[in-house]
């Protein structure tokens, strides 16, 4: 596990086990699965699909918006 993944993992919850892993879809929230060489994540629920890596890097970029909201709400109050 790379520290990027174990951030990743840390917000979005991604197992470990190496058959049937699940993810976090990011488009419709549903569980996408990531295909046993770690090379694809599909999601049966709204038909998302991209490399790992792509997924990787919506998470990451996600997570960070996410950081960005709780900024602007802090700022709100
Ligand atoms: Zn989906």
């Amino acid at each position: 596990m790379t520290p990027l993944l174990n951030s990743i993992k840390a917000v979005y919850y991604l197992p470990e086990q190496m058959t049937d892993i699940e993810a976090k879809c990011p488009t419709c929230a549903n569980k996408a699965l990531v295909n046993e060489e770690m090379t694809e994540v599909k999601c049966r629920s709204c038909g998302f699909r991209a490399t790992y890596d792509n997924y990787i890097e919506i998470m990451k970029s996600k997570a960070l918006q996410m950081a960005d909201n709780i900024h602007l709400d802090w700022d709100k109050t």
